[in-house]
């Protein structure tokens, strides 16, 4: 089967087409600055990235220049649109109402479109991202694959915030967590990896990428995520705070004169590591700053890395116990530093780090040593596998 994943941002467009019988990426690509002029990335399998700038005033726009990109003639990697099979959609927000992928239906994006006042930057943009595929190939099935499914599971006192209960009963304000198709997909790798049962391990997944998150997951559920009612709880991420006082929220919008959509935005695009370090919210300007021996850069590293340890430290005892620590995401899996140091808070619990392995991983790795009394991983993030998987299951 040929899936089509479709991953919208509100000016965006990933997508991938995936061979789901071989699972191997056929063509991928981005669509940018839609609604603004328009620019569209291609790459087919073993072929040249192309870029090509034509207007794209809505997300119809840019869909129609991905499938025409696919079965063009030159490169394209499909005869005709007749062999995309399905389109699998990635949508950030499902509420209570979705605790595992759907196939997409009216119904359905009714229910979705009621998740929009949960995540107002996110949910809209995959709406239209749906009804743009829906307009343009009105037979295909389509599967909706939510970001807060994996979590829907959880316990009450993992997802109750300690606010009056009406505000859960009338609004639905409770924790429910995000990247939960990572957290899955990682968290599955980890016992195939390991050849343990995924039904009978305890895992604790580090999402550390732009956005990061941690998750708890106990014989194949997660128990509890770091990410809460949006993705701004929980680590120190790119440019999200994570975890503060909401006092001090307060405090600084008197003294600066911020109204509460201000200080959000704040939270979310100027805090985090680029608040911290005024330098960037990207790892890799950190790590040359610390070479030069910028103090400022040092303490956001060390904070970042103390703020996972805490939460695994957590997860540890939510779950009574831990097997395996596995780090994911353009951090995760490229860090060497950060994962060490995290791990250096774990002697109590025997974590021991083969720092050559660690040093020099792939794609996967077991990075403890073999004596280790938890098995620390890395495993590289598939979310758009994942995707056409679920999909795959859902419309065979
Ligand atoms: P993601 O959101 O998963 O794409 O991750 C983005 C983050 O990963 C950014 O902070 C990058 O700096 C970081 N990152 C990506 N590649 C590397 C690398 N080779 N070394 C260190 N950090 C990296």
């Amino acid at each position: 089967m040929n899936i089509l994943v479709i991953n919208c941002g509100s000016s965006s467009l990933k997508y991938q087409v995936i061979d789901s019988t071989s699972e191997k990426v056929l063509a991928k690509g981005l669509c940018e600055r839609i609604g603004i002029d328009g620019r569209m990335n291609y790459t087919p399998a073993g072929g040249e990235k192309e870029v090509t700038e034509a207007p794209m005033p809505t997300h119809t726009e840019a869909v129609k220049m991905v499938l025409e990109a696919l079965v063009n003639e030159k490169t394209g990697v499909l005869k005709s649109l007749d062999e995309i099979d399905a389109v699998g959609h990635r949508i950030v927000h499902g509420g209570e109402a979705f605790k595992q992928s759907v196939v997409i239906t009216d119904e359905v994006l009714k229910s979705v479109e009621e998740c929009n006042d949960l995540a107002p930057l996110h949910n809209p943009a995959n709406i239209i991202g749906i009804n743009a595929c829906k307009e343009l190939m009105p037979n295909v099935p389509m599967v909706g694959v939510f970001d807060t499914a994996f979590h829907a599971n959880m316990p009450a006192k993992a997802y109750m915030y300690a606010v009056p209960y009406k505000y859960y009963e009338d609004y639905k304000v409770r924790r429910y967590g995000f990247h939960g198709t990572s957290h899955s997909y990682v968290s599955q790798r980890v016992a195939d990896i390991l050849g343990k049962p995924y039904d009978n391990l305890k895992t604790i997944v580090c999402h550390l990428g732009n956005g990061a998150s941690v998750s708890a997951v106990k014989d194949g559920v997660s128990v509890d995520t770091s990410m809460g009612l949006s993705p701004l709880e929980g680590l120190i991420m790119g440019t999200r705070s994570g975890d503060i006082d909401p006092s001090a929220i307060e405090f600084i919008a008197k003294k600066e004169g911020m109204d509460i959509s201000q200080a959000l935005n704040m939270l979310n695009k100027e805090s985090g590591m680029l608040g911290l370090s005024g330098i960037s919210s990207d790892f890799r300007d950190i790590l040359a700053a610390i070479e030069n021996g910028d103090e400022k850069a040092k303490i956001a590293l060390e904070a970042f890395c103390y703020r996972v340890a805490k939460y695994v430290g957590a997860y540890a005892a939510a779950m009574n116990g831990v097997d395996a620590i596995a780090f994911t995401a353009g951090i995760g899996e490229n860090n060497n530093y950060v994962r060490s140091k995290v791990c250096e808070y774990f002697g109590y619990l025997g974590v021991k780090i083969d720092e050559d392995v660690n040093n020099n991983t792939g794609d996967e790795a077991i990075i403890s040593t073999p004596d280790s009394g938890v098995k620390v991983l890395v495993v590289a993030t598939n979310e758009e596998l994942a995707i056409a998987r679920e999909t795959e299951a859902l419309v065979k």
